[in-house]
């Protein structure tokens, strides 16, 4: 039989365990100490429970650490991991240093239900959630795990889509008992799923980004077709509505594309919906992967769509392009490893 993961769990979940095997309940917040303050890899190892206990404990719970089975490096120091999931299943991870810090992109489902038209974990179609041991693993084991100073819930799937496991996730890594980091250092980024959003901004502190790409209804449909169901004016009256703390940042992604969404008229719109919100707009350049029609405009026309919303009073970033040489692309390795196995 197999046995339950330790790792990933909250300290409720723990409590419960310990319940559960007949441990005192003191026993629950050694146990998360040992898991996320301590690089422990077997339960044997928490020598401050007794032999007994940890016996009782080792007959159906495991830590439940995976290693990554393959890293593809950029020359610009980006890495791509691969971890095997859900029985022959794939995920990617992205390790992206730059100078003195470095981010990490988890993913939280293999494959997404969101169709994106640009995104080639879309086109993966939906093949499972991660639990919060396998979102959180792809954080502990990383060989870079004790570099990581920020980490966005970027990578494949849909984070509001996988919402009670990336609660879980966050409530782990943003707790004292848990790895305590400061909830800033995290951000979750989501296609906009309404029934998601409120819970997850009562629910956690953590950054907040939204995929928006074009501020017009007909066009955003056809780049994303979560927004037949959930428009971006719902998920900006739900922003507009909800108090941010002052450390609290919403930002809007916006990936360019060539010829479609990187005109004045765009510029314009985005202004207009975005007035009184108080964000920011981060740029990302497309990554191409083979069958997509999809281009980026050159570099002065993004810097000119930059410069464009800084000047209409909407700070706006350009996210650097990492990883090109190492199939940059969201899915595109997992894809390749699950279409070899
Ligand atoms: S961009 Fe994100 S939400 Fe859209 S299909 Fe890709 S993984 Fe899913």
């Amino acid at each position: 039989m197999q046995k339950e993961k330790l790792y990933g769990k909250t300290i409720n979940e723990l409590i419960a365990v310990t319940r559960r095997v007949g441990l005192p309940g003191f026993a629950a917040k050694q146990i998360t100490d040992w898991l996320y303050k301590k690089e422990i890899q077997s339960i044997q190892e928490m020598t401050n429970l007794s032999k007994k206990m940890r016996d009782l404990l080792s007959d159906d719970y495991e830590i439940g650490l995976s290693s990554p089975v393959s890293v593809a490096e950029s020359s610009d120091g980006t890495k791509k991991y691969l971890y095997k999931v859900l029985n022959n299943k794939y995920i990617e991870t992205a390790y992206i240093p730059d100078n003195d810090h470095a981010t990490l992109c988890l993913s939280v489902q293999v494959g997404c239900k969101m169709g994106c038209s640009f995104c080639m974990t879309g086109k993966q179609g939906f093949q499972g959630n991660l639990s919060s041991n396998e979102i959180l693993n792809q954080f502990r084991s990383l060989p870079e795990f004790k570099n990581i100073s920020n980490i966005v819930y970027m990578g494949m799937g849909e984070p509001l889509d996988n919402l009670s496991e990336v609660l879980k996730s966050l409530e782990i890594l943003t707790n004292d008992w848990g790895y305590g980091w400061s909830p800033t250092r995290v951000t979750v980024s989501t296609v906009g799923l309404i029934n998601g959003i409120k819970e997850f901004l009562e629910k956690s502190n953590c950054h907040f980004a939204v995929s928006l790409n074009s501020p017009f209804d007909e066009e955003r449909k056809k780049l994303m077709p979560v927004q037949i169901t959930n428009s971006v004016n719902e998920v900006l009256e739900i922003i507009r509505n909800f108090s941010f703390n002052n450390q609290r940042r919403v930002s809007f992604e916006y990936i360019l594309f060539k010829g479609m969404n990187d005109s004045p008229r765009h510029i314009n719109e985005l202004a207009r919906i975005l007035n009184g919100i108080k964000c920011r707009i981060n740029i990302i350049s497309f990554h191409p992967f083979s069958g997509s029609s999809f281009q980026s405009p050159d570099m002065t026309t993004t810097i000119n769509f930059k410069e464009a919303l800084n000047a209409k009073g909407i700070l706006t970033t350009i996210r650097a392009s990492r990883g090109l040489d190492i199939q940059a692309a969201c899915g595109l390795l997992s894809t390749l490893e699950q279409n070899k196995a």
